[in-house]
């Protein structure tokens, strides 16, 4: 079931700045391709405040818009042009490597992601799984939603997905690694779905109490130049989420009350 088989690169990402990517976990030698997510510990202050700045802007666990699903392009209009370009804007200043619009809070099937610091930046409008490969891979997979949470998901290994760019025109991706887990990941929150849903139970305990764990440890160790906490953040909130998998799956997501540091 799990396979380890990962690509070369994800096994040996390329050097980051960008913090996006992290090499591996100290106790095993699973190779780790952080989504979304990042290290902000190394980071030098100003991209650290734009980071912080870019996160407040994200939705978090527990905001009901995360469980919604998002509703397909008609329009492909400048409006579209700027959702899109400030969804990049933010990915990039996030450290992360991919973005739903559902995440900042817009109900639109759109997506943008750079697997590769070396690509550019692909947008795809009403992306829609053709096809995906029987072969899977486990990685780790971080979420900009859900703060200091790191799980093993095993996805398909490759995917092909048929869009629309900005503008409306058909494209098709075939991706494989780091680009099919992003694409994957990004294309289950357009459905209201997050990494917390597709691993067990016991492993959805552990990663809140990580995540309970990292935001009081970030709150004591790190108190002094924090910024006031978000007014639209929602951690605190519980959710309800009708309809989806086994009835009492996201039981565990209430967010702990914590003016969560930075991550809001
Ligand atoms: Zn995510």
């Amino acid at each position: 079931m799990a396979n380890q088989d990962l690509d070369e690169r994800t096994l040996n990402p390329p050097p980051s700045g960008d913090g996006d990517i992290e090499t591996a976990h100290e106790e095993d030698t699973t190779p780790v391709a952080e989504l979304e997510g990042g290290r902000v510990e190394e980071l030098d202050p100003e991209t650290r405040a734009r980071r912080d700045a870019a996160l407040r802007q994200v939705r978090k666990l527990g905001d009901p818009v995360l469980r919604a699903s998002a509703l397909g392009v008609e329009r492909f209009d400048d409006v579209l042009q700027s959702e899109i370009e400030r969804m990049g804007e933010l990915m990039e200043d996030a450290l992360g490597i991919g973005l739903a619009a559902t995440q900042i809070g817009i109900l639109h099937r759109v997506l943008v992601y750079r697997a590769d610091p070396e690509d550019p930046l692909t947008a795809l409008v009403n992306p829609v799984l053709e096809w995906s490969s029987e072969e899977t891979e486990t990685a780790s997979e971080g979420c900009l939603s859900i703060p200091f949470v790191h799980v093993e998901v095993e996805r398909p290994a490759e995917v092909r997905v048929r869009a629309r760019d900005g503008r409306g025109e058909e494209l098709e991706v075939q991706a494989s690694g780091l680009a099919a887990r992003v694409i994957q990941h990004e294309i289950d929150h357009l459905d209201g779905v997050l990494i917390l849903d597709r691993i067990s139970r016991v492993q959805r305990k552990e990663a809140m109490r990580a995540m309970r764990e990292a935001q009081e440890a970030a709150i004591a160790g790190n108190g002094s130049d924090r910024p006031v906490p978000d007014s639209e953040a929602h951690s605190g909130a519980s959710e309800e989420s009708p309809g989806q998998g086994e009835g009492d799956s996201h039981a565990d997501e209430a967010v702990p009350d914590a003016s969560s540091g930075g991550w809001e």
